[in-house]
């Protein structure tokens, strides 16, 4: 039975309201999304067909600000898992605290067997089709699972034409050369190695040493192995949907197997390393495991085989309720999603920012700005947690509503 993630995010809020005395009002306002759009995207295919996709835009709440969340192109992508990550996104942004709501949309389609021109068309289309709901003070969107800063470049630029002006601030996680912030790309993964390095000083643990498991090799696990060694930690696997790659004295080049995966497609038959099924990563013996994948990959059926004491959630919605109490039971250290994975919407708060101002930030800016704003969030939410004795994710709502309900 496949899991719904709405019904994950629902739970996840009624915990937290249980806890608090949350006003009747917000409750309700957090409990749906303000608006949900499904549109009909019919584009004509290389060979002259026509074939019709569906796309989806939800915007969950925008008391804080402007809607802010990505896209996702993935055949998965359905209005329960979106109306999902549109919660997490105002959660998250409101624990972060960067002055936006929290939106997210998606098309249902395998970007992969897509040609270039396809998925050219296919996303004007989408932005033609969203242009009444989105703009910088509206709802900006950004990269998500499978794609990029030239999907957001085609969305400026359909947008700008459409509204006859520049308007740049349209959507964040651009190219630098078309208005993009400098370290957007690493900031999804540098944030979670930060929002790791302040719970594990605040446990009283160290780093150094520590075995690394990596679930996803995609932009967001591959630049968390990166710093996740910078930090000391020893990366043992990486995996992608088809398998692991392995090796216990640590795969120290994350580099060379990134582009081993380019220029092969696989992470299988990359040298001194073995290859394991895509599940084994779940299970192996490790002290932090990292799901940066989709959804629902820690489950009441695979859960028992998690040998991590240290969880972090670079994924959204990765965990199960059911699993998720388990881990807690178990004294698992888990670093929710809503913080573990917010470095990524900081950075586009930064950029935003920029192209309402006018103003362009260094690198070493931008990395140090993330950095106050990762470890405070982790602060917040540590000290929630020891005065509620409650789980880290619990206590990263309370502090998420607590801000919706100061505003
Ligand atoms: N897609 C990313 C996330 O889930 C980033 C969203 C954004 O930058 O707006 O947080």
């Amino acid at each position: 039975m496949s899991i719904n993630p709405w019904h994950t995010a629902q739970e996840q809020l009624e915990n937290a309201t249980d806890r608090l005395d949350l006003d009747p009002l917000l409750h309700a306002r957090l409990s749906q999304p303000d608006r949900i759009v499904e549109v009909s995207l019919p584009v004509t295919m290389d060979d002259d067909s026509v074939r019709v996709f569906t796309g989806f835009r939800v915007q969950h709440n925008n008391i804080r600000g402007p809607y802010k969340g990505g896209l996702r192109y993935h055949p998965h992508v359905d209005m329960n898992e979106v109306k999902a990550l549109s919660f997490w996104m105002t959660m998250k942004n409101a624990l972060i605290d960067v002055p936006f709501g929290g939106g997210k949309g998606g098309i249902a389609v395998d970007p992969k067997v897509l040609s270039v021109g396809e998925l050219e068309r296919l996303t004007r289309e989408f932005t033609r089709k969203l242009f009444p709901v989105i703009g910088p003070a509206l709802d900006v969107p950004a990269p998500d699972v499978n794609t990029s800063g030239q999907i957001m470049r085609w969305i400026r630029d359909e947008y700008e034409t459409l509204a006859g002006k520049q308007a740049p601030a349209v959507v964040t996680g651009k190219s630098l050369d078309n208005g993009g912030s400098e370290g957007r790309t690493e900031a999804t993964g540098l944030g979670g190695s930060f929002a790791l390095a302040e719970l594990t000083r605040l446990s009283g643990d160290t780093l150094k040493g520590k075995t690394v498991a990596i679930q996803g090799f995609g932009n967001v696990g591959s630049y968390f192995a990166e710093y996740a060694i910078e930090l000391g930690c020893v990366v043992v696997a990486v995996s992608d949907s088809k398998g692991t790659l392995y090796k216990q004295s640590g795969l120290n080049d994350v580099k060379a197997i990134e582009k081993y995966k380019k220029d092969t497609k696989s992470l299988d038959g990359f040298p001194g390393a073995d290859y394991l099924s895509a599940e084994a990563v779940l299970s192996l013996d490790v002290d932090i495991l990292v799901p940066a994948a989709l959804e629902n990959s820690i489950t009441i059926d695979n859960v028992g085989d998690i040998k991590a004491t240290i969880i972090v959630e670079m994924a959204n919605g990765p965990t199960t309720p059911d699993a998720d109490a388990v881990l807690n039971e178990r004294g698992v250290m888990v670093i929710p999603d809503i913080l573990a994975n917010s470095g990524g919407v900081a950075v586009s708060y930064f950029e935003w920012f920029q192209n309402m101002n006018d103003e362009s930030w260094t690198k070493e800016d931008v990395f140090e700005k993330l950095k106050q704003k990762m470890t405070s969030a982790a602060q917040a939410t540590f000290a929630s947690a020891v005065e509620n004795s409650c789980s880290l994710r619990e206590a990263a709502y309370l502090v998420a509503i607590g801000r919706l309900g100061q505003k």
